[in-house]
């Protein structure tokens, strides 16, 4: 059901929208109802122990991945499980216990020969940034008219506005959205980084981006800089 709404409004929003309020707020509430959907299939059951031979339950959905947008380890694993008809008491409880509840496979904490996953440490570096742009990129496709990413910088704004313009994701496609934040954030597109590239677009030239940008020594930027840090920018990215 929600991933027929999403296709239905997707639909919706390219051919019939006329951006009237009535509009908004139909766009809105299907957003919510979707939302809510989706919450539901999540819930987790009272009694999470389950019963000798009582089949999994494996039309319940499983989390997300804390660090990206990538099935938990076990949402994976019982998505294998699904349809082959294994009851619970088959599976091999080490097995069960090994898996993630809370990580995707490329971003367990410790690799199968014991060792930690540097992959792992990598993205928990960066939970707080990765949450950050989650959050403003969430903001940004419930409200594409408009630059509404409430980073608080009107330059970090128009770069999400302009961003998103170019993508048909909705608030709905969570796991899009969390990929989309992982790989800003793995592939080191600051803020800066950002409003250059809003800079650019409107015509500014190097030399111009770098005497209204301040380095982390609050010092404007050298035209060699703001060279260096435009190459270092992923083309998905770019504006
Ligand atoms: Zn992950």
């Amino acid at each position: 059901m929600e991933r027929m709404q999403r296709q239905l409004l997707r639909q919706f929003i390219k051919t019939v929208e006329q951006k009237t309020t009535t509009d908004e707020h139909f766009i809105a509430t299907l957003e919510s109802l979707t939302g809510l959907v989706w919450d539901c299939a999540c819930k987790r059951p009272k009694r999470s122990s389950s019963t000798k031979g009582v089949n999994l339950n494996t039309q319940r959905k499983h989390g997300f991945c804390e660090l990206c947008g990538n099935q938990t380890e076990f949402a994976a694993f019982m998505s294998t499980v699904a349809g082959q008809h294994i009851n619970d008491v088959e599976l091999e409880d080490r097995k069960k216990l090994e898996l993630s509840h809370q990580y995707c496979e490329v971003h367990r904490p410790k690799l199968a020969n014991g060792e930690w996953n540097p992959t792992y440490r990598q993205a928990k570096r960066s939970l707080t940034q990765f949450n950050i742009e989650l959050k403003r990129l969430t903001h940004q496709c419930a409200n594409r008219s408009k630059p509404h990413a409430m980073s608080g910088d009107e330059l970090i704004d128009s770069y999400f506005f302009q961003l998103m313009l170019r993508l048909t994701l909705q608030p709905a496609d969570k796991a899009e959205l969390r990929n989309l934040a992982r790989r800003m954030v793995d592939s080191k597109l600051s803020d800066t980084k950002k409003k250059m590239l809003v800079l650019k677009r409107s015509g500014f030239s190097q030399a111009e981006i770098g005497k209204r940008i301040l380095n982390a020594k609050q010092q404007p930027m050298t035209r060699q800089a703001v060279s260096k840090a435009l190459a270092s920018v992923r083309k998905e990215f770019l504006l």
